[in-house]
């Protein structure tokens, strides 16, 4: 029998997260502008994950960017803690909008 999944420790996931998060600003900081305007154009409102069109839809008072083609959803920064912040109806519901 498969054993269930040990739940992280919340405080060792804060400190990935924090660590993951300096080297990314690192990595952003010694990158030319020249190159930072690159990737922009290159990748802007492509999805990350299949590299198609992202559509922008409106969902509860915020901005969200839909691929029809894979079903990822890019969530600009601060949308997930607001929509979050509602009641739990607002999250199934969020769900219901991006199942295909
Ligand atoms: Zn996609």
């Amino acid at each position: 029998m498969p054993k269930a999944p040990r739940p992280e420790n919340p405080y060792f996931e804060k400190l990935n997260v924090q660590k993951r998060r300096k080297i990314a600003e690192a990595r952003h900081k010694r990158m030319a502008k020249e190159d930072l305007e690159r990737l922009k154009r290159l990748h802007w409102r492509k999805c990350g994950n299949c590299g198609m069109e992202l559509e922008e839809l409106p969902f509860k008072g915020e901005t969200v960017f839909k691929c029809f083609s894979c079903g990822s959803v890019l969530l600009p920064d601060g949308a997930l803690e607001h929509l979050c912040g509602e009641e739990k109806r607002i999250i199934e519901a969020l769900l219901d909008l991006f199942k295909f």
